[in-house]
């Protein structure tokens, strides 16, 4: 096998009180990438579409992220990338985690797989380290491990897939104004009260099992983030309507995207998943900002190959 064509998808992280541990994959958004071994050894990208990124392999993260990967192996060869960028950078819905994810989980193909998941994440997080400064594993632990994920440690890591119910769907708005993942973890405050850690604690253990029970309920109830929600959402214009509105809808409850702008709400079957869309749809259509919506399954598989 000299080249691999994938499907990398996009991902909620956070999702909405498991700040920087919580994340899961969607199922029709994402980017696709092609790996090509090449006789000169490195990494090198020959072309992106889609989105105007750095072709120099230290300025994008599937550079890092490669490079990442092959200084833990003595390789005779190389690899060139091309990336087809659909998830726009600054979406919130881990545009740089997908490309990251992407090329480490390909050149593992490519090289027989010498590297377990676990191993990959940590690669991959190198490219989120360049993206925002910090190398965080929300995005790129479910775009590998597809479903749910939970960063249980960063140190040691740890991560653990959790059950996906088969009837979650998710709904993304996204407003088409650029919110930086630096930026919006600047506001945030360094400290957080005993009174509102036990609230999240309770939220972030009753979702988990919301999740290994199918207990749609459950997962709507804890789906309330009493930390990081309150200061970001004053970014995303008209948030608390929209959040209202879906569940007005029939979503079972949402939050912010990762760092935003991207607003997300989860809803039992595509059917009301859909309604959800039409009620963002009606908030947005009053307002002067461009927007896009999403409506995806859960992706259970995580990234996927499209050709050998
Ligand atoms: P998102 O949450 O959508 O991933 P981030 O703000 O975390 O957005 O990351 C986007 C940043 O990473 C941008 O500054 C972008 O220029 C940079 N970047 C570098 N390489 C890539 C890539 N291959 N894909 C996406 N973003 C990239």
């Amino acid at each position: 096998m000299n080249e691999i064509k994938i499907f990398t998808p996009a991902t909620i992280a956070n999702v909405s009180c498991g700040f920087d541990v919580l994340g899961m994959a969607l199922d029709t958004i994402g980017d696709e990438m092609l790996i090509r071994k090449v006789p000169e050894k490195g990494v090198k990208i020959t072309k992106i579409i889609g989105q105007n990124l750095p072709l120099e392999t230290h300025k994008n993260v599937a550079g890092v992220s490669a490079l990442a990967l092959l200084a833990q192996i003595d390789c005779e060869f190389g690899f060139e990338i091309e990336i087809d960028k659909r998830i726009k950078p600054g979406s919130g819905i881990g545009s740089s985690a997908a490309s990251s994810a992407g090329v480490v989980w390909a050149i593992n193909e490519l090289l027989g797989k010498p590297f377990n998941s676990s191993d990959l994440v940590r690669f991959a997080m190198e490219g989120e380290r360049l993206a925002t400064g910090v190398a965080h594993a929300d995005n790129v632990a479910p775009a590998l491990f597809g479903g749910f994920t939970l960063v249980r440690s960063y140190e040691p890591l740890d991560i653990i897939s959790l059950p996906t119910p088969k009837d979650l769907y998710a709904t993304i708005l996204h407003p088409q104004i650029e919110i930086k993942t630096a930026d919006a973890r600047e506001i945030l405050k360094t400290t957080v009260s005993l009174k509102k850690a036990i609230k999240q604690w309770g939220n972030v253990g009753g979702l988990i099992s919301g999740l290994y029970e199918e207990d749609y309920d459950l997962i709507g109830r804890s789906l309330e983030d009493f930390i990081i929600e309150p200061i970001r959402s004053i970014l995303i214009p008209a948030f608390d309507t929209v959040k209202q509105q879906s569940i007005n809808s029939g979503a079972l409850g949402g939050g912010i995207s990762g760092s935003g702008p991207s607003i997300f709400a989860l809803s039992k079957g595509e059917e009301t998943a859909l309604k959800v869309a039409d009620g963002m749809r009606s908030v947005y259509e009053k307002i002067d900002i461009d927007y896009e919506i999403h409506v995806s399954k859960i992706n259970k598989k995580g990234i996927r190959i499209l050709k050998y």
